[in-house]
């Protein structure tokens, strides 16, 4: 699972970079493949679990794989495409609903389909740094 992992870190990585206003159509394009790359993933290891139960009732006996473990880690990166959904929806700057999931532009004030009201979950937009120039970094410029 390198490849899968990579993925991941690259999807972490462009997160973090939210809020760097150069970077954002690149950070949109590395999120998208990411997602592109998890969805690819839950395919294959939903195709697997599919072959699975279908070798196994070919073959007549039980089931005895525990599913579990495949439906988690399942469920885990369906947690992950949804982050990484989120975090392009941020970059957009879209308004998605909260209700029925609709891409509603940023200034939407309510749903274009639902009709749900959208200013009540704002995404808090991170305050800008206080770049005030301070520089008091002037180690051993002690004039006697
Ligand atoms: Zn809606």
């Amino acid at each position: 699972m390198g490849v899968f992992e990579d993925v991941v870190i690259n999807a972490r990585s462009a997160a973090e970079t939210v809020g760097k206003e150069a970077g954002r159509w690149v950070d949109i394009s590395r999120l998208r493949f990411s997602a592109a790359e998890i969805q690819k993933e839950i395919s294959k290891r939903l195709e697997n679990l599919g072959r699975m139960v279908y070798d196994s009732r070919k073959s007549g006996s039980p089931v005895d794989i525990s599913f579990d473990g495949q439906i988690e880690s399942i469920d885990a990166l369906y947690k992950r495409l949804d982050e990484v959904n989120e975090k392009i929806n941020i970059l957009r700057k879209k308004t998605v609903c909260p209700k029925c999931g609709f891409d509603n532009a940023e200034d939407s004030v309510f749903c274009s389909r639902c009709g749900t009201k959208l200013g009540a979950e704002q995404n808090d937009q991170s305050p800008a740094p206080d770049a005030s120039g301070v520089d008091g970094s002037n180690a051993g410029d002690n004039s006697i």
